[in-house]
């Protein structure tokens, strides 16, 4: 990053951030999100996307808190002029896209008041999104050929409103509200004093594209007491027309396996993705839960020493994609590549350490089927005899000490390093806590015996109504004997593996 630059004018990107499902980010958006030096966001801005914003990114929040805005648009505009002139790459970033009801407008005009350049990004806006995920298309031919979006937040009594009623009544298909909730009866009063018909389909979109997603849908008569009966509030889109009733056919993002299902995923945050991405494809709402943090060992010498004589070992056994990863890292430090291992055979204990070993052009010589040391240690004696064989050992302090042992039982020398340390992280604890007590967590997964340590040092052992999916049998049993009950366990031992287990649990397995 290159810092605030004095003097000089940077640039100011007017960023639409999309409705909230973080797949609807445009490309543009997240390349200016991860280098941006500040991001200036909103309420509406998804926490999902502004983890994208780079490490050292300053983030301000000028959004509203309980219907109270934390700056006026006056005082924002001042300071997006004032960024502007200090940092070279501002982004200020928007729910939906910047300028449909999101005073990007205004916030333009200042800039070009100030002389600031600026470059506006487009993003996908809640008004057409939250229908698409409904299974609602704003347009459809045969049924309407237009659409109006409209703010459904002015006082619609106001005799001099801007909304041209008699229009949204009767001159176009689909009126599209945004920001209309708490007025809707007012507004669908309007709509039928203007000629639309009271029983023109209608639907309320809460959280469009959110795992949270509820949509209610009726006619212009009935959708605000039934609005009110759901307790649907903002953020919502309201969507009027003939449109609607293609949902009861198209209602895909609510059909998807595990829509709804709230599931806490407990690996460390760097690793948890794959997990999480797959459970989201399915429909399930993601709760990170990163019980470890993965950091240095207390100590990295042995580590640096260890990789500056890789060629030292007749084997390096990698037990994680962590120990993969500082290994080589340390490896690079000492001014070396993968080709100081020629001569070495590399061990990856399961499919992802294999794969992190290839990443770094190294292919594994062994890879042993299941992931418990007793087996590593068989399959290491059906290649070599361990008798004075150099074994290295890279992976988490304090791990347990079975495949070291055995390993010596056999007659190998065996080098142990710390290659990181795994560290409980409190912070998330006490939203999880709340959350698991109102029951609003559906289920706990576990990928480790150290999750399982890390979440119950952490958390206890009262997941309240929550249900406790493991990976596998040594998970399991660690979970037990810590007083947790598991009521899924993966037949396979992978993240694919549990995955399964769980759509199987919910009796959606397909395959
Ligand atoms: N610029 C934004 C709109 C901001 S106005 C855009 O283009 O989408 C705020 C209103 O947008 C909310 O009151 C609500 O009506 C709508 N909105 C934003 N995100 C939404 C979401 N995920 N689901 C439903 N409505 C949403």
């Amino acid at each position: 990053m290159s810092g605030p630059r004095s003097g000089a004018a940077g640039q100011v990107y007017l960023v639409g951030a999309g409705p909230g499902d973080p797949g609807l980010l445009t490309v543009r958006a997240a390349e200016l999100l991860a280098r941006a030096e500040v991001v200036v966001y909103d309420a509406l801005v998804s926490p999902r996307i502004l983890e994208r914003c780079a490490p050292g990114a300053e983030r301000i929040y000028v959004g509203k808190r309980g219907g109270e805005h934390s700056r006026t648009q006056e005082e924002i505009n001042a300071l997006l002029v004032e960024l502007g002139r200090r940092y070279a790459s501002v982004v200020r970033l928007k729910g939906g896209d910047p300028f449909v009801f999101g005073r990007g407008g205004e916030e333009a005009l200042a800039l070009v008041a100030a002389g600031i350049p600026f470059e506006v990004v487009p993003g996908v806006t809640a008004g057409v999104a939250a229908p698409a995920y409904a299974g609602i298309p704003v347009t459809h031919r045969g049924i309407t050929s237009s659409v109006a979006f409209a703010t459904g937040h002015e006082d619609p009594t106001k005799v001099d409103s801007d909304l041209d009623w008699e229009h949204l009544g009767r001159g176009v298909g689909t009126v599209v509200f945004y920001m209309s909730v708490r007025k809707m009866a007012a507004n669908f009063e309007r709509l039928v004093a203007a000629g639309r018909s009271p029983d023109t389909p209608a639907a309320a979109v809460e959280w469009g594209t959110y795992p949270r997603q509820r949509v209610v849908e009726g006619t212009v008569s009935t959708l605000p007491a039934q609005v009110a009966e759901a307790g649907i509030g903002a953020p919502s889109i309201v969507i009027v027309g003939d449109v609607v009733n293609l949902r009861k056919e198209l209602a895909w993002f609510e059909a998807r396996p595990l829509f709804g299902k709230r599931i806490v995923v407990t690996r460390a945050r760097a690793q948890a993705s794959d997990f999480a991405a797959e459970l989201e494809a399915l429909g399930a709402e993601v709760v990170q839960f990163p019980t470890i943090r993965i950091v240095d060992p207390p100590d990295l010498e042995p580590l640096r020493r260890a990789a500056a004589e890789a060629d030292r070992f007749d084997w390096i056994v990698f037990t994680s994609v962590n120990g993969v990863a500082r290994f080589w890292s340390a490896l690079r430090e000492s001014g070396r590549d993968t080709r100081a291992l020629a001569g070495v055979s590399l061990c990856a204990i399961g499919p992802a350490t294999a794969a992190a070993i290839e990443m770094e052009g190294a292919r594994p010589d062994l890879v042993p089927e299941r992931f418990v040391a007793e087996s590593v240690v068989e399959a290491l004696e059906n290649e070599v005899d361990l008798r004075g064989t150099r074994v290295l050992l890279a992976r988490a302090e304090s791990a347990r000490s079975v495949l070291p042992d055995s390993l010596r039982d056999r007659g190998a020398e065996v080098v142990e390093v710390a290659a990181y340390r795994t560290v409980p992280d409190a912070e998330e604890a006490e939203g999880l806590r709340a959350r698991l007590r109102e029951g609003g967590i559906d289920m706990v997964t576990f990928t480790a015996s150290s999750t399982v340590r890390n979440y119950v040092d952490v958390m206890g052992t009262d997941v309240a109504r929550a249900e406790v999916a493991s990976i596998g049998p040594i998970t399991s049993a660690t979970a037990r004997e810590l007083g947790l009950r598991v009521d899924v366990e993966a037949a396979e031992f992978t993240i694919p593996g549990l995955v399964r287990a769980i759509l199987r649990h919910y009796g959606e397995d397909r395959g």
